[in-house]
């Protein structure tokens, strides 16, 4: 295939969770772009494998995987030294491994709520924490959190899930500030619902709970909430990552870009 344009020629991106859903999409949209990637996520070898080297020979850029447990911290250091040795640092960091489980608070098991804290919101700060320093270094760096709608407003059973996304933009403006006047820039993108995996749970739970079939029970997450009643795609939140890792978005600092069917405008 012949590349034509690649606007991050030579940079190095580290998606979280990119075995799957969004992340993936946005590994294979900063593969594409000639920007070189770390794939992190769970799953079986063999089809992880496959990926990381169908993306490596279709795009040209050199893609490794590192299996970090982003629940973590040691494991993320490991990681982080290898993006250092093997790819000299991690010039665009996108924050996306995330999990959900769905609960009544008092019903909601402390081990869940300390994996959702962990994954969703402490690995953004051991990710950051390890990779500003390079990005300092070069006076350059993107980050980009994948937060949520649900880091703007609540919904019931989700205190783990929102207390995390919630906080994940805190983390986001502080690192703005932290990096306001370099060429660093910290955003979060808040999607609304995405057609991935961890939303196929929920629409799965909701069928069997109310005994309704997987489209009545799609429709029913989608009118509950996202008024376009369409599903946000991952290639287009894909996009607006590339757009913020883009010079035009240089002086977006701290910023959310709500990608929600119009959750939010409610
Ligand atoms: P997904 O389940 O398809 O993918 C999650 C990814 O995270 C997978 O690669 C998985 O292996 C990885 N992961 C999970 N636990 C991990 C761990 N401990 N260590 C390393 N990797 C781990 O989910 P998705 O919908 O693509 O979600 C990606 C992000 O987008 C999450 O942060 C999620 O909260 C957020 N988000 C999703 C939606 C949606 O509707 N799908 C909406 C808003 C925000």
């Amino acid at each position: 295939m012949v590349i034509t344009e690649q606007t991050l020629k030579n940079k190095t991106s580290l998606v979280t969770g990119s075995t799957s859903g969004i992340g993936l999409a946005i590994a294979e949209e900063l593969a594409r772009q000639g920007s070189h990637v770390i794939l992190n996520g769970f799953g079986e070898a063999g089809p992880i494998e496959s990926l990381r080297s169908k993306l490596e020979e279709k795009y040209n850029v050199k893609v490794v995987y590192h299996p970090a447990d982003m629940s973590k911290a040691p494991e993320i250091s490991s990681l982080m030294e290898m993006a250092d040795k093997e790819l000299s640092g991690v010039d665009i960091l996108i924050n996306n491994a995330g999990i959900q489980y769905v609960s009544p608070v008092d019903d909601f098991p402390p081990e869940k709520w300390d994996a959702i804290l962990a994954i969703n919101l402490s690995s953004a700060f051991h990710t950051i924490r390890l990779a500003l320093p390079g990005m300092r270094k070069k006076n350059w760096g993107r980050i980009v959190n994948i937060a949520s709608a649900h880091g703007l407003v609540a919904s019931a059973n989700k205190s783990a899930y929102v207390a995390a996304k919630h906080g994940i933009l805190g983390l986001t403006k502080t690192v703005a500030l932290e990096t306001a006047t370099t060429g660093i820039t910290c955003n979060a993108i808040c999607p609304g619902w995405v057609l991935t995996p961890l939303v196929e749970k929920q629409i799965a739970d909701l069928a069997n709970r109310e005994k309704i079939s997987h489209a009545q029970a799609k429709e029913k997450l989608l009118r509950e909430k996202q008024p376009s009643l369409e599903f946000v795609k991952s290639e287009h939140i894909a996009q607006t990552v590339l757009f913020l890792c883009g010079e035009a978005a240089g002086q977006i600092r701290g910023g959310t870009i709500n990608m929600d069917g119009g959750w939010l405008a409610q």
